[in-house]
């Protein structure tokens, strides 16, 4: 049996709010949301992240991200807009490691997410591209 939280709502050993499901993704509402129909997609085959999630898990997810939206702004909720995002890593804020997407609707541009952003740069814009592009 499987200790992973999120697994644990795939087989429905706990409860959520589940919105759509398919053979391969599940989505539900998140339980502590940061805006009303704020939902998380994730993966019926657990994966800790991006990287680690087949790529045919990760195609249904994205299909499932725009199902999902489709739902929300189709419904009385009326959003204005959605940010997309999946922490990964500790230090980037993930809690739950089996990968998920984050569908947080915009409804007021002071409400919801908030981005903010400190920037502290080592390298110059060319230095960066070198650094990706070059052969070692
Ligand atoms: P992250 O920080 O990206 O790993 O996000 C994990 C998310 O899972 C948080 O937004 C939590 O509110 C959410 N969460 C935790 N437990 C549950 C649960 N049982 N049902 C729905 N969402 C949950």
């Amino acid at each position: 049996m499987s200790t992973c939280l999120f697994c644990k709502i795939i087989q429905k050993e706990i409860p959520a709010k589940i919105i759509f499901e398919n053979e391969y993704t599940i989505a539900f509402l998140d339980i502590n949301p940061i805006a009303d129909g704020h939902t998380l997609v994730i993966p019926k085959k657990c994966s800790k992240d991006l990287l680690s999630t087949d790529d045919l898990y990760l195609n249904e997810v994205a299909l499932t991200i725009k199902k999902v939206s489709n739902i929300l702004n189709n419904s009385a909720l009326k959003p204005w807009g959605f940010n997309y995002l999946s922490n990964q890593g500790e230090m980037a804020g993930q809690e739950i490691f089996h990968f998920h997407f984050h569908i947080i609707p915009k409804y007021a541009s002071n409400q919801g997410l908030l981005l903010s952003t400190k920037r502290e740069l080592k390298f110059s814009l060319d230095d960066v591209y070198k650094k990706l592009t070059s052969k070692k």
